[in-house]
């Protein structure tokens, strides 16, 4: 199948999104094909030319695309055009004023979360797991880009695809500690157990900082064959979610 990564409306006006699916990249099983995580034991062969292929369908060169190296924190990253190039940074989140330069989030599972104030023209991009939603990261993200001149009320956000509520159950004793954190994450699963909705949580995060306007992909990795899901599959590959204004 060919990389064809879906463009995603929602961030207004000169400002681009994708997400990728598991189509249309080298690696073999278990990352096939499209896997663009570093970190999940894929080669670092194909992971560089899937990258390679993200960016020339995205009209974007590889060095165009800032990538993280995710450690389920809340610190967040300024991009410039300078810090592209060289290994990934460890932040789960960052965001950038730079016309044609991309921020990346890698997901399977944790919650990608992309953002923009297309006035100020600041996109950033956010990896939300269960530790990154409870800790705060989307909250520090925000935070980042108001300093940087970013308005909650002209934000725009889009949540991608990420395991769902129904689906993500947690031992009990974990659901409690969400719930008294971030109340609107904690959630029963399908099956009736205690269980941790990431995509509610961050939606809750957002409006209570004044981020309205907020979209979502909202197809679950576990139950979507075309998505990485690392509680399905255990060793996987990574999509990701992208955003960047055009120059
Ligand atoms: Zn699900």
């Amino acid at each position: 199948m060919q990389l064809s990564p879906a463009p995603v409306a929602g961030l207004g006006d000169g400002v681009r999104a994708v997400f990728t699916d598991r189509h249309g990249g080298v690696s073999q099983p278990p990352f096939e094909s499209l896997n663009l995580g570093a970190g999940a034991g894929d080669s670092a062969q194909c992971v560089a030319a899937n990258r390679e292929l993200l960016a020339a369908a995205c009209g974007l060169r590889p060095a165009d695309i800032a990538w993280m190296r995710q450690v389920h924190g809340t610190d967040v990253r300024y991009v410039g055009r300078e810090h592209c190039d060289g290994p990934a940074q460890p932040a789960d989140a960052s965001f950038t004023d730079v016309p044609g330069v991309a921020v990346a989030v890698l997901a399977a599972d944790c919650l990608p979360v992309l953002l923009a104030d297309p006035v100020a023209r600041i996109v950033g991009a956010a990896h939300a797991g269960r530790e990154g939603m409870l800790a705060g990261v989307v909250p520090a993200l925000v935070s980042a880009m108001r300093s940087a001149g970013a308005d909650p009320a002209r934000m725009r956000a889009i949540t991608g695809p990420g395991i769902c509520g129904g689906c993500y159950e947690v031992p009990a004793e974990m659901r409690d500690r969400a719930a008294a954190a971030v109340p609107a994450s904690s959630c029963a699963t399908r099956a009736g157990q205690p269980g941790i909705d990431i995509r509610a949580g961050v939606h809750a995060q957002l409006a209570a900082l004044g981020v309205t306007r907020v979209a979502a992909d909202s197809r679950c990795t576990k139950e979507s064959a075309e998505l990485f899901s690392h509680r399905r599959d255990s060793r996987t590959g990574r999509f990701a979610g992208l955003a960047w204004l055009v120059p």
